[in-house]
């Protein structure tokens, strides 16, 4: 479709800096991944991104990308803090949409034959789906609480341990925060879904582990085969997608001129300095927050139900946070670009992960001589991964990996293909996976059969150096909205 690639080397493609694209772009891929990506705008999206004033170094495609709006998912930018601008198409609606694993010291056989009263009793508990309320009514106090200072609310509240806090991106707090920068309609709907799943492909997953590959980090991290684990899929509900639509309006206005000049609509920025870049960024950072306290509110529950129905408490459990990581982002942070120069920048990482390796200050100090854990959700039908940040990250990804399996096929077609009770009947029947969904069409739009290959995802990662393997899991059961 005109978009010219060039192989660098094994699994690095480039495409050559022409026209008005200020640098030139990287998609990261095995020979099929590639075949894959090419099927969609996902490769002419990332052209387009290179058009942004300020990029640096090269806009960059991680081994899970497909299209999305404007920028792909999947994909990485660097752009100049100073000079460049940031985007909210390139951030994405769900803002902090994330995953974080909790651990247990359950083994398989602990959870076998139960499956069914787990998989209930967290259904009941944790809200999902369009309505529902979340497990904290909020008033309109909390809200501005939680924006300002995310985690922290949530162990003032009770709903964390200070250890959930030291194992979490960021501490599970952006001091950068501008709870006035959000608009009263983005509040309002934020405080009814307080720790609330939400719908499609938002998840609570137990796993088991069935493979360990590196054995000294696996234990750093405390994870051993068998071992039961909760994965939790969400992100900041509708006050995310409020401020996201909020600001690509107003920067749209604003910004006309800069718009003008850019290939695709969809990627409206804010220039570096500006009053929007400014305040995007403050609200930006609060539904960061908003987030983190929501999938902390999930894990609260969650411990609840596994105490409730292990007939323990869930210290006795030993349900640790291991980490907890963001995928729809833009942070300000320090890397190296094209001429060896260390710059501020705005990295945009929309469908992709942070994969600091050892050493970066913002690793938190549990981890910080290993690097930071990464968590790759496969499907409710696939492995899922937990890796750790590669040295080679720094210098190809601005310290970035994949953030998931990534979509084959658009949620309207997957419903065409699949139909959600025969989705589940077979997890159930062939693989002994337990799914409880609020509706079928969920099912069917999430079924296995709508990813690319997590495994081969996983191990370009790994044979890059930006994410190293360190253990895979396979579902247990699962909830969906
Ligand atoms: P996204 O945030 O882009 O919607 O999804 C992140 C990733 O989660 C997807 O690329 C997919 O690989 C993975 N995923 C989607 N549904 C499930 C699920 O039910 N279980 C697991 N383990 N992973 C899933
Ligand atoms: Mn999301
Ligand atoms: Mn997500």
């Amino acid at each position: 479709d005109g978009v010219t690639l060039e192989k660098v080397r094994d699994y690095v493609w480039e495409i050559p800096q022409e026209g008005g694209m200020n640098r030139p772009a990287r998609v990261l891929a095995s020979e099929d991944l590639l075949d894959e990506i090419s099927e969609d705008k996902t490769l002419q999206q990332l052209k387009n991104a290179t058009h942004l004033p300020g990029v640096r170094k090269y806009a960059i495609c991680m081994p899970d990308g497909h299209q999305g709006y404007g920028f792909p998912v999947g994909g990485v930018a660097g752009i100049d803090a100073e000079d460049g601008c940031i985007s909210p198409g390139a951030v994405g609606y769900d803002i902090n949409c994330g995953v974080r694993m909790m651990k247990t010291n359950l083994t398989y056989a602990d959870v076998q034959g139960r499956e069914e009263e787990l998989v209930d009793a967290l259904f009941e508990a944790v809200p999902s789906g369009l309505g529902g309320g979340g497990v904290h009514q909020g008033t309109k106090g909390d809200v501005d609480a939680i924006l300002e200072r995310g985690m922290e609310w949530a162990l003032e509240e009770g709903f964390a341990v200070p250890e959930d806090l030291e194992h979490c991106e960021d501490e599970g707090v952006r001091h950068d925060a501008d709870p006035d920068r959000v608009s009263q309609k983005a509040k309002d709907r934020g405080k009814n879904q307080i720790g609330s799943l939400g719908s499609g492909n938002h998840f609570l997953e137990v796993q088991r582990v069935t493979d360990v590959y590196r054995d000294d980090v696996a234990e750093r991290f405390g994870l051993s085969e068998d071992q039961i684990v909760v994965l939790i899929h969400c992100g900041s509900r509708g006050l995310g997608h409020q401020v996201c639509t909020d600001y690509l309006r107003d920067i749209e206005q604003a910004h006309a001129g800069l718009l003008d000049r850019l290939p695709d609509k969809e990627l409206a920025a804010a220039p570096a300095g500006s009053q929007l870049a400014e305040d995007y960024y403050g609200a930006m950072c609060a539904a960061i927050n908003f987030a983190w306290v929501n999938r902390q509110l999930i894990m609260h529950r969650t411990r609840e139900v596994f105490a409730d129905v292990f007939d323990t408490t869930w210290e006795d459990l030993e349900m640790d946070l291991l980490y907890d990581v963001a995928h729809n982002i833009a942070k300000k942070e320090t890397h190296e670009v094209e001429d060896g120069e260390e710059r501020e920048l705005f990295v945009h990482r929309k469908g992709a992960t942070r994969a600091f390796p050892a050493g970066r200050e913002e690793v938190p100090p549990a981890y910080r001589d290993v690097g930071q854990p990464i968590i790759i959700p496969g499907s409710m039908g696939a492995g899922s991964y937990v890796l750790r940040g590669g040295e080679e990250s720094l210098s190809e990804t601005f310290g970035s990996t994949a953030h998931g399996a990534g979509r084959l096929m658009s949620r309207t077609q997957a419903k065409q293909e699949f139909w959600g009770g025969d989705v589940q009947d077979d997890l159930r029947e062939q693989s002994h996976v337990y799914v409880k969904a609020q509706s079928g069409a969920t099912v069917a739009e999430e079924a296995p059969g709508v990813y690319k290959d997590v495994d081969e995802v996983v191990r370009v990662s790994d044979a890059l150096g930006i994410g190293d393997r360190v253990a895979r899991t396979f579902p247990v059961c699962n909830i969906k909205g």
